[in-house]
This record gives structure tokens, sequence and C-alpha cells, in this order.
């Protein structure tokens, strides 16, 4: 995995290894090149081959995003509704939908998918997107312009919509000889089985024709599209090793804004650079009631216990004497949770009797938001930073089931021990495992066999795409 002459010229690498485009005004966006101090650089190279259609990608966005003399003249053709033949230029547009943990998964889906189909990729900005992120591509902005026609009309696609490609199949529209403009994409956890058509090789070829494909989703989609004949073959050339997708793609496309490097920065520096062990545990509670659970405080204790991710506390003793010049190790707890009721139990814990390693151990969390508010700048600002951080530790718990989970781990490279959603108020018996591989579970994956139309278990067709580990039915790469 990582060897460490690679790894020593990627620290000196702020460009990652050749990931990042050069060419960026440097102060506009710390992060870009400063996440390098915080001693995570990648897990290992990206292939050549990676790097070279992240250029190309980058010179099409160039020619094609926003006010380009393309785009201006695709969208003077999507306003009049006349056509005037294939276009040089074709987009997929990510509509904002859902927590940051699920956006940030499927922005890098879309993005793939761009990269796959040769379209290019911009962003509704929504009301937060643009305070989160720095863009990611050379000179043009991957956020899509408010005056872009489709703004108002995009945000009501639905299911029920005309131009919803499920929709279109069930009324067999599609036999119609124009190719619409636009067509929306419903691959939302709700959608259905003409949706899910999507991920069939015959629909694609339909699909690439349509200058403009809007898609709205909350799943990390990549693992099926590497069951598509169509692609699979790129998709092994641009990812020699499975497991670090999310990981290259998440360090290409998301670069906090200054804004939210200094929330990750300043917290870094002030409660996690000291310490001689970093360990982050994320906590995200799906149970409806009011929190703190003892049920979850008791699993959060058993599964770092029992891994000896926490030292046990001597209940005997008053104090743990050390051998002679011995120097107490230091490690530093950081827990995420919209409650502060668990850390403040943890910690108390960790005040009141020694560790029987004479480990010194402090608790702290950054934020308590109470409740999800997906609408609010600073709340986002603070999610993100949070995830952010999270990657940033040595060793990390996560809970099962939450995409924000998966961002952190993803990004910092890392294969966290996730905790087992509880069941009907229960700790699981065993309380957590240690994850197959980093990349994030697709939650809601189709069960078609496109060839033979019929239904089939798409978990074990390939070696590198499985069941995930806290979902029965998802499906992850390892
Ligand atoms: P998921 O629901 O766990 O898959 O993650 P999402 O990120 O998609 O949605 C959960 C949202 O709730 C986050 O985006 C935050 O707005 C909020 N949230 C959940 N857990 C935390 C946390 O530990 N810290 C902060 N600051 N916000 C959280």
């Amino acid at each position: 995995n990582k060897d460490a002459s690679d790894s020593v010229d990627l620290q000196k690498d702020e460009l990652l290894g050749g990931l990042l485009a050069a060419g960026f005004d440097e102060r506009s966006c710390l992060s870009r090149y400063q996440s390098i101090l915080y001693g995570k650089g990648l897990l290992e190279k990206p292939s050549s081959y990676l790097i070279s259609r992240l250029r190309k990608y980058e010179a099409r966005h160039k020619e094609c995003g926003p006010y380009t003399e393309s785009y201006n003249k695709t969208v003077k053709e999507l306003r009049s509704g006349h056509f005037s033949g294939p276009s040089d230029c074709k987009y997929v547009v990510w509509i904002s939908f859902s927590g940051l943990g699920n956006r940030i998964l499927t922005l890098a889906s879309a993005f793939l998918y761009a990269l796959l189909t040769d379209r290019v990729l911009l962003v509704d900005p929504r009301v937060d997107m643009t305070s989160l992120f720095c863009e990611p591509f050379p000179e043009v902005s991957w956020f899509l312009p408010s005056d872009f026609p489709l703004t108002t009309k995009m945000r009501d696609l639905n299911p029920q919509s005309a131009r919803c490609y499920g929709k279109m199949l069930k009324n067999k529209s599609i036999a119609n000889l124009t190719v619409p403009s636009y067509v929306y994409l419903h691959l939302a956890h709700d959608y259905d089985d003409h949706d899910k058509l999507f991920f069939c090789d015959e629909d694609q070829s339909y699909l690439h024709k349509i200058p403009w494909l809007m898609m709205k989703t909350d799943n990390y989609f990549i693992p099926t599209l590497f069951l598509m004949p169509s692609f699979e073959q790129e998709l092994n050339d641009l990812f020699p090793n499975k497991e670090t997708i999310f990981h290259f793609l998440g360090r290409y496309l998301f670069h906090p804004t200054n804004r939210v490097w200094g929330l990750v920065t300043r917290y870094y520096q002030a409660y996690l650079a000291k310490a001689d062990e970093r360990l982050g545990i994320q906590i995200r509670v799906l149970d409806t009631g009011k929190g703190p659970f003892k049920h979850v405080l008791d699993q959060i204790l058993s599964c770092t216990l029992k891994e000896n991710l926490l030292p046990d506390v001597n209940k005997q003793q008053d104090f743990t004497s050390l051998p002679s010049g011995q120097k107490r190790k230091s490690k530093a707890v950081m827990m995420t949770s919209l409650s502060s009721g668990y850390s403040e139990e943890v910690r108390n814990m960790y005040w009141e009797y020694p560790t029987v390693t004479g480990e010194v151990v402090s608790i702290f969390q950054p934020s308590h938001e109470e409740h999800q508010q997906t609408e609010k700048q600073m709340h986002n600002q603070k999610a993100w930073a949070e995830m952010y951080l999270l990657s940033l530790t040595d060793v990390l718990v996560t809970s099962g089931w939450s995409t924000f989970g998966y961002v952190a781990q993803g990004l910092g490279g890392l294969k966290p021990w996730i905790l087992y959603k509880p069941e009907n108020g229960t700790a699981p018996d065993p309380p957590c495992r240690r994850a197959m591989s980093m990349e994030p579970c697709f939650h809601a994956p189709p069960f078609y066999d496109c060839k033979a139309k019929k239904g089939i278990d798409t978990g074990v067709l390939v070696p590198h795409v499985r069941h995930c580990e806290d979902m029965s039915w998802g499906l992850k790469l390892v």
C-alpha cells in the first residue's frame, strides 16, 4: 500500500502528485495548498491516466463552462427551444439536494459520470455551496450562473415531471424522434425501476445524445458504474485500486473555502496538533426521540475499549504509575455529534478515573447543533469543517449509514471502525467492525441485470463490488 519513499515525495508536493492542477491564486483558496501541512498527503499516487483525464476534463470545462462561447450558444438554444444540431458541449447539472455529506458524495459521483461521458459538470449553488467549496477547475467556474434559464424549473423537477427520464420511459415518449434539449435524471433513494434504467448501457446510449442532463441524487452511485460494460474498462484504467476512488475524487474536488479552512485549522492547532495520537469518533444517531441514549453511549464505549482504540479506566485505584523515565502518551479524542451528551459522559469518565495505561485522554467536541439545519450557512460550514477535521485524525470510528462519516473516511484515507446502527433502542453485538475499504456505501443500488432483463444480486457479480458492512443491501467498492 503506502510506500515510504512515495509518501515522502508526496508530502513535499502540494499539488498532490499532479492530482491538482497548477495555476490557481493561492490566497483565494488556502486549503488547496495547505492540506499537506496537516499531515495528510495522498495514500498513494494517482494513476497517470487519471491525471491526464483530469487535465483533459479541465480543458473541456474551460471550453464549455459558464459564459464561454459554446455555453452561450447552447443556453440561447435552450431558451428558444431551437437546436441547430449536435452541440460540441454537453452538460450534467447537479441539483443541490439533501444533507451536506450526501451532497459531497453525489457531487463526486456526478463528476465521475461527467468525466466518463465527456460532459461538463455544472453545480447548482443553492444557498450555501459557494461559501463551502472553492472552485476546483482552473479559470472557469463550476457554478451554474443565476441567469441559467432552467434555474427555477430545475428545483421543481420531480419523478412526475414530463422530462423525468423514468417517466418518459413509462409513457414511451422517447420513441418520439426529436431529441429533447434536457432530461431530468431522478436518482434519489425513492427512484423507481424505470429511473434505475439509467444504469443500463442501452439507456446511456440514448442519454448520450441529450445536451443537458439535470441530475438529482442523494446516493454515491459509483459502485454501479463499475458494473456497466460501457464504463468498466475506462474505470479500471482510471482507478487500478478500487479502494481509493472517493479518496482521489474527494481530494481533487472538495477544497474548503478560506472561511471553512479557518474553522478547520484553528481547531486543529488548538486541540489536535500536539497530541501523540488523534482519534475521531463520529456519532450520528438516526433514531427518533430525544437523545443522548444510554445504549448509544454503551455501544461507543464497548467498541472503542474492545478494539483498543481507547484505554480502559481503573475504578479501583486513584492513580496509575508509569515505569520511571517513561513519558505519558497523550491521546486527543475528537467526537462529533449533534448532541453534546456522549462526549460529556466519556470526558467525565476520563476525569473521574485514571487510565489503566497511564495515557492522558482528552475528549472534546467542536459543536453540538442539536438538529440538522440544511439551509443555514454557519451550520453547514461547521458540518463541513467537522467532516474535514475527522479526516485529519489517525484512527476513526464512524456511525453506520452516515454519509457524514463516509466523507471523513474517504478524504482521510482511513478504514474506520463502523458502529452498527442500533435496532429498536438496543446496541448490536458486536458493537462495531472494521471497514473492508474506505469507500462510501451506495445505499440504494439497482438489483437488475440489464441484458437478461431480470432481477439479480448486484453485490456478488465481481470481487470489487460488495455489499456494505453497515447496510446489507448497499454496494461498495473494495
Ligand atoms: P447523514 O445524514 O449522516 O448521511 O449526513 P448528511 O451530512 O448528509 O446530513 C446530516 C446533516 O446533519 C449534516 O450535513 C449536518 O448538517 C448535520 N449533522 C449531523 N451530524 C453532525 C455533526 O456531528 N456535526 C455537525 N456540525 N453537524 C451534523
